[in-house]
């Protein structure tokens, strides 16, 4: 199932022939929460409730605007130079490293990102410090579905939601990750969920960002230096994981520069393609 929240926050299921069915009244089957409120996602965690729902309309796809597919992410982890090829890159351009050390991702660990600076494509990415190098990073994002802590990496899987694609937009610079990655706008997640029994893989989805129509990232999860059940089971020995919390699985090499008017178009295999604007 491809769900989606567009528009003002409905909530629908994408079909293969470019329609959503509408199925924002399912939303008044959620638990009713009172402050102080969960550090879950609401619909995350309760997602069968659009199984059986009743299709109040049928909407072209082109004309809605898509947000992002969780709404309340508790948190946003993400796994730093997590391709060796980026690795490589990352190591070999001064404009990328600015003298802070890279390490590999066993050494560096993950981090998070602040939640506000979360949207999804229709709203488009607003650069702050346009005098920095402000660049794109494609990656595959992960929502968990249910709650954990010391997840095994052979279960990890089984504690997925689904699949989005995920920009982890980045100001290069000497200062710390958790201030260059979290602007407003800075982490965009579209563009929509795919429920992870249609992705039995995800260490085998190509993904994909043009700029202007220029290819400048392509490469496979496959060559994940930490896959998906792996850094599930790492980031869950530190933090209990909550259903929709994101986590972004980390940028293939061919990252590079955006400025304002240029549009970006991500994708990713199974998942879809997602068109948006920097500005
Ligand atoms: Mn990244």
């Amino acid at each position: 199932m491809k769900i989606a929240r567009f528009d003002n926050n409905r909530v629908g299921m994408v079909r293969d022939d470019d329609v959503i069915q509408d199925l924002t009244g399912a939303l008044a089957q959620l638990p009713a929460h009172r402050y102080p409120f969960p550090h879950h996602d609401a619909l995350i965690a309760n997602l069968e409730i659009l199984n059986n729902a009743t299709t109040t309309r049928v909407v072209p796809l082109a004309r809605v605007e898509l947000l992002s597919p969780v709404a309340n992410p508790g948190k946003i982890m993400a796994a730093p130079v997590n391709y060796t090829k980026h690795l490589e890159e990352a190591l070999a351009d001064k404009g990328i490293h600015h003298g802070n050390l890279v390490a590999e991702i066993h050494k560096a660990g993950i981090f998070l990102k602040a939640t506000s600076s979360v949207v999804g494509p229709s709203e488009g990415v607003h650069l702050v410090h346009t005098d920095r190098r402000n660049d794109h990073e494609v990656e595959l994002a992960v929502v968990i579905g249910t709650k954990g802590r010391n997840i095994a990496a052979a279960e990890a899987l089984s504690y997925v939601a689904g699949y989005c694609i995920g920009l982890d937009m980045t100001i290069r610079g000497t200062e710390d990750r958790s201030l260059r990655k979290s602007p407003d706008s800075y982490t965009v997640l579209g563009p929509w969920l795919v429920t992870a029994d249609e992705i039995p893989d995800p260490g085998a989805l190509e993904l994909s960002l043009a700029v202007n129509g220029k290819v400048r990232q392509q490469a496979n999860t496959k060559d994940l230096i930490l896959g998906v059940p792996e850094l599930i089971a790492w980031a869950s020995s530190f933090y209990t994981l909550h259903p929709g919390d994101v986590l972004l699985t980390g940028t293939p090499q061919g990252v590079g520069p955006v400025r304002p008017g240029d549009v970006m178009v991500a994708s990713l295999e199974r998942v879809g393609e997602m068109r948006l604007l920097v500005s």
